[in-house]
């Protein structure tokens, strides 16, 4: 078939799937999108739309019906759907096995650990009564309690105390079944982007390091290359490329990674999808994050993911203070500025700390990065229209 007439079915309208689209429209790309919310970020740059649960099984038949490749831009969906589909001669990348084992914080530290992936030490627990027991064999002052299944941008993980959770028990913040990990002092956290094509080549983006909100739990500034030297940063391309490997299937994964304070690089989690810490490719690598993702659906070659030049990404968050139509402050300011690039979401309110959209930076330094970026995130706002 011509890759160029098959159609992607994506799961999910958010702005994950509204970059895909956009940076495929170059191609002239047919998107059919499966979301909830009528008017959603791809809602109308969407081909054909349907409007439905991402966990209503029905519905992510009619999309099957409609499309020659499915994707998803988000990990909560119907995965047992997407197995049965997968079973039936769909074609879905990446594979719902790979899913369904992400989906479980708990399966993700196992298959790591079988793997020979570098990721911190852990204990899975089915109830409150076992923590107590464990929590003193991670060995760290304090530990990282995860719910396995359905949290993300930070919540179902809390950074506790040992001790006092020991002597605490009522301070216990989840019931059911939870990862706790050993609480690694990160000197940065750092993300590599791998995409693996339908014939089994990867390719890696540079690495990226980020920083973030204490309180939103969300990247704010995000920065690459990452300044770690050239021996760390081959090292966590290695790692990223090897988990990638290990998965054993098509598909783009954003690899988030630990770099403590000596040195040593641990995964923490991976995401099977375009991600926030790649935004910054569309405009900074020859091939974006997106436009990789559409080339490995239709089966045509990966793209190369050199960066071009020295690149920041800032989110855009809804202020914490109103919620409604709104505008953006000093965006004539920011508009001025040579190597930056701003991205709205189309959402139509602007809720606190949403995500609503990103500036992308280019430099010729990080130094320059870094200065331009604090201008953006000190000065473009989310005001009352
Ligand atoms: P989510 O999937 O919701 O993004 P993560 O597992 O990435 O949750 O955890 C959110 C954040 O919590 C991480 O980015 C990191 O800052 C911190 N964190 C998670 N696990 C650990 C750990 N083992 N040691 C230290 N910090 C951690």
């Amino acid at each position: 078939m011509n890759p160029l007439k098959k159609r992607i079915g994506v799961l999910g309208g958010g702005q994950l799937g509204r970059m895909l689209i956009q940076e495929s429209s170059r191609l002239n790309l047919h998107f059919n999108i499966l979301e909830a919310e009528a008017n959603c970020p791809c809602a109308l740059l969407a081909n054909q739309f349907i409007q439905g649960s991402l966990l209503d099984e029905a519905k992510i038949r009619d999309l099957a019906a409609i499309s020659d490749v499915l994707t998803y831009e988000i990990e909560h969906v119907n995965t047992e759907a997407l197995l049965k589909l997968e079973k039936e001669g769909h074609t879905i990348i990446p594979s719902p096995r790979i899913l369904q084992m992400i989906q479980d914080k708990g399966l993700q530290k196992e298959f790591y650990l079988k793997n020979n992936i570098p990721s911190g030490k852990f204990f899975l627990v089915e109830n409150k009564a076992e923590w107590s027991r464990l929590i003193p064999l991670l060995g760290s002052e304090k530990f990282v309690a995860k719910t396995r299944k359905g949290g993300y941008d930070g919540k179902g993980v809390a950074i506790l105390n040992s001790q006092e959770i020991i002597n605490n028990p009522d301070k216990i913040p989840f019931e059911g079944p939870c990862v706790l990990e050993e609480f690694i002092a990160c000197q940065k956290e750092l993300a590599v982007i791998v995409a693996r094509d339908q014939d089994g080549n990867i390719a890696s983006f540079p690495s990226i390091e980020m920083e973030f909100d204490p309180i939103a739990n969300l990247v704010t500034l995000l920065i690459s290359p990452a300044r770690v030297g050239s021996i760390i940063e081959e090292k966590a391309e290695e790692i990223a490329r090897n988990l990638v490997q290990a998965l054993d299937g098509p598909g783009l994964f954003a690899v988030e990674l630990f770099l403590d304070q000596a040195g040593t690089i641990f995964v923490n989690e991976v995401a099977p999808r375009p991600h926030n810490s790649g935004h910054h490719t569309i405009e900074a690598c020859y091939t974006s994050q997106y436009e990789q993702l559409a080339r490995i659906l239709l089966g045509l070659p990966l793209g190369s993911t050199e960066l071009v030049k020295a690149a920041g990404m800032v989110n855009l968050l809804g202020a914490p203070d109103f919620s409604g139509s709104y505008q953006l402050e000093n965006l004539d300011a920011v508009s001025k500025m040579e190597g930056v690039y701003v991205h709205l979401y189309a959402k139509a309110e602007s809720k606190p700390m949403r995500k609503m959209g990103h500036v992308s930076i280019l430099a010729n330094t990080i130094d320059e990065v870094i200065e331009k970026a604090n201008y953006v995130r000190t000065h473009l706002k989310f005001v009352k229209d």
